[in-house]
């Protein structure tokens, strides 16, 4: 009989599952390996710390996918056009129509304040691009209806906390749960958790990056038809008032306020806080605090402005996730610089695509650890990298390719060094991905590589 324990260091923890692939964090990456395992024949274990799936997507409330399109090609698929079909089609999910992604002053006036326009052209007015505002419980919905349509193991209320290796091989994990410390077994494991927390902790070699970190919220109440009248009716009264808005909030994008598919609920990607680290339980706790500090002194703010539209608005939500956007970075078999994303290279191995450049498989894979993979936010990529290439839909791209890779190395009993990667691309291509094997003209090859 096979054991059905792990020794720890101190103690056992019960194995409780043994999948063909273990996926760590059901964030937007994690959830689209997880899918993509399972529709490729595997048995899959999705494991998440807290009770919903999405990671930033839904409990971050990071509420706008964008970064999917280069020029008017659509550059992610896939999974992602998937979720965004299934939320839009309970009015969960918003975007615009294929004759209103162009520039012009009315169009930016219709779509502008949903954050569908593209934030990298120069221009003005900025286009209007094919980018879907969403609602975080829409992604929880979409993200558990696809779990149990694939039958996937999924295991949440669970925190990773131990790899199991075995000459260099990862075995399985462990996890912290309330019922105690359990082990989930598996062939191959994919990490997920945007902080690398697996890979980290299975001895692969990393950076440690930052970036800000932003409690986003949600204001109720707003009525945003009259904003916008008065943003647009008196440009120099609502400058004012929303210049000192800014000042109090610290740190927020241009537009501060976004709508959501919710009437009256609008999405506040700020305050932005700089000098925090992300996997520091003192940095989480001081930036909770000082972000619904400054949330509360932009309620007062707006109530006794008055800004029009905001004057009986208040506080439905403050994300119970923290705005995480980077912490540990692979150091993985190739690690993508500022210049490969801003120069639009084009890898021989590019698995998925971001706006209008590529991720090759080489940077989900890890040096020195055998059947790892990772996906998501944590991918190997410079810091300036990653703060540039890291939006959920490529996310999801990296997810979708790292599980059917992973399947690909159990069919063929092989290792996920050595997937053979024009099959990959095929596949991922045959199920409606992109993985960018055929560079866009504006591409830069990358002859070394090629
Ligand atoms: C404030 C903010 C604004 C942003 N704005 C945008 C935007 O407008 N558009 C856009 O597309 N992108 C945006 N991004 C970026 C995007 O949200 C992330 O890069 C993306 O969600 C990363 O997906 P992921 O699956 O790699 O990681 P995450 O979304 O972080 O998911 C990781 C998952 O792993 C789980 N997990 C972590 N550790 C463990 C553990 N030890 N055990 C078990 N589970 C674990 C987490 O709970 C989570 O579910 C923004 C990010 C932030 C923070």
């Amino acid at each position: 009989m096979a054991q059905d324990f792990v020794n720890e260091p101190n103690g056992q923890a019960a194995i409780v599952a043994h999948a063909d692939v273990v996926v760590v964090g059901g964030g937007p990456a994690g959830t689209a390996a997880a899918i993509a395992a399972a529709r490729h024949g595997a048995k899959v274990s999705l494991i998440e710390r807290y009770p919903y799936l999405g990671g930033l997507a839904s409990g971050g409330m990071v509420l706008v996918l964008d970064d999917m399109t280069n020029g008017d090609e659509i550059s992610v698929k896939g999974l992602c056009q998937e979720f965004i079909d299934r939320m839009a089609a309970r009015g969960l999910a918003v975007f615009p129509p294929e004759q209103d992604r162009r520039a012009s002053w009315e169009l930016w006036r219709r779509w502008s304040r949903w954050g569908v326009h593209n934030f990298h052209a120069h221009s003005k007015p900025q286009p209007i691009t094919y980018a879907a505002a969403f609602d975080p419980d829409g992604w929880k919905r979409v993200s558990c209806d696809m779990i149990a349509e694939h039958k996937i193991d999924l295991r949440m209320h669970s925190w990773f906390s131990r790899a199991l290796i075995e000459d260099g091989r990862i075995k399985g994990v462990v996890c912290e749960t309330k019922a105690g410390r359990q082990a989930i077994m598996g062939d191959i494991v994919i990490d997920a958790t945007g902080d690398l927390d697996v890979a980290a902790a299975a001895g692969a070699p990393f950076v440690h990056g930052s970036y800000i970190l932003t409690t986003v919220f949600r204001l109720g109440g707003v009525h945003t038809d009259a904003a916008e009248r008065f943003q647009y009716g008196e440009p120099e009264k609502f400058q004012a008032i929303d210049r000192q808005a800014k000042r109090i909030i610290g740190g927020s994008w241009d537009m501060w306020w976004l709508k959501t598919p919710l009437p009256g609920v609008v999405w506040c990607n700020c305050p932005h806080m700089p000098g925090f680290d992300g996997v520091k339980v003192e940095d989480l706790t001081r930036a909770e605090f000082e972000g619904r500090r400054r949330i509360y002194a932009l309620l007062d703010y707006l109530r006794s402005a008055p800004m029009p539209g905001f004057e009986k608005c208040f506080v439905v939500d403050v994300a119970p996730q923290t705005g995480v956007r980077q912490t540990r970075l692979l150091d993985g078999e190739y690690v993508v610089t500022k210049e490969d994303v801003t120069d639009r290279v084009h890898f021989f191995d590019s698995v998925a695509r971001g706006r209008d450049y590529y991720t090759p498989y080489r940077s989900l894979l890890p040096r020195n650890v055998d059947q790892l993979l990772v996906a998501g936010r944590h991918y190997a990529a410079t810091p300036a990298a990653q703060k540039i290439s890291r939006e959920i839909p490529p996310c999801m791209a990296m997810g979708e390719a790292a599980g059917i890779a992973a399947t690909m190395a159990l069919n063929a009993g092989t290792t996920v060094r050595r997937v053979d990667v024009k099959s990959l691309q095929a596949k991922i291509r045959a199920h409606g991905g992109d993985p960018g094997d055929q560079p866009a003209p504006n591409a830069k090859l990358a002859q070394a590589a090629e």
